[in-house]
């Protein structure tokens, strides 16, 4: 399933496996790189943007004001790691988020094809690519922020992890399976360790009855 485009880019932000965290979008080679394997987001841009620094830079402000806002929908449960202790200002984040989605002028368009059900579009006013892109992103976090899935959204609570991701079942803790094992290594490892078992082996995971 395609990653809706608010959670791919607050996705650019991840752990590399061993402690550390990766931004995707920390250089323009790079961001060009995560842009092209983005099938959701391209396919709500019209064109081909042309991501040089000014528009790696607009992307991360999106970015930015998407994480400073998840951070706020978690609360009180403590927000990703990763930049729990750089987010901007939840007005600052939205005056941002507003800007952006207010830079391309759209207008709702109703496809109706002979055979099959109706379809809601946009028409653009705009004609750069770069600006429909950031304005696209800027949408998708308005719409995900004030619709219904807002109230599915976790920071994973896995070791090292740094996710936001939708819960898609009840109890979902972890953003993936391997998260979750992860989890249950280091539990299993705490209490061991608080019980005194002299026993530990962390390289060992418990059985996860899968
Ligand atoms: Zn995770």
């Amino acid at each position: 399933m395609t990653e809706r485009p608010v959670m791919a880019l607050a996705g650019t932000i991840r752990h590399d496996g061993d402690g550390g965290v990766l931004d995707d979008l920390d250089t323009v080679r790079g961001a060009r790189r995560w842009l092209q394997q983005q099938p959701g987001i391209l396919a709500v841009v019209t064109g081909k943007p042309v991501l040089d620094e000014e528009l790696r830079e607009a992307v991360v402000d999106v970015r930015r004001a998407v994480r400073a806002l998840f951070a706020r929908v978690v609360s009180p449960a403590p927000p990703s790691p990763a930049d729990a202790h750089r987010l901007l200002p939840v007005d600052e984040a939205l005056r941002l988020l507003n800007e952006a989605a207010a830079r391309e002028p759209v207008a709702p368009q109703l496809d109706w094809p002979a055979e099959g059900p109706p379809t809601a579009g946009l028409l653009s006013a705009e004609g750069e690519p770069g600006v429909r892109l950031v304005a696209a992103l800027a949408r998708d976090a308005v719409d995900f922020l004030s619709g219904p899935q807002r109230e599915h959204l976790r920071a994973c609570r896995a070791p090292r992890c740094v996710r936001y991701f939708v819960k898609s079942h009840g109890r979902q803790e972890w953003c993936k399976p391997s998260c979750g094992n992860r989890a249950r290594v280091a539990r299993h490892y705490e209490r061991a360790r608080a019980t005194g078992s002299p026993r530990i082996r962390p390289s060992a995971p418990p059985s996860t009855g899968r």
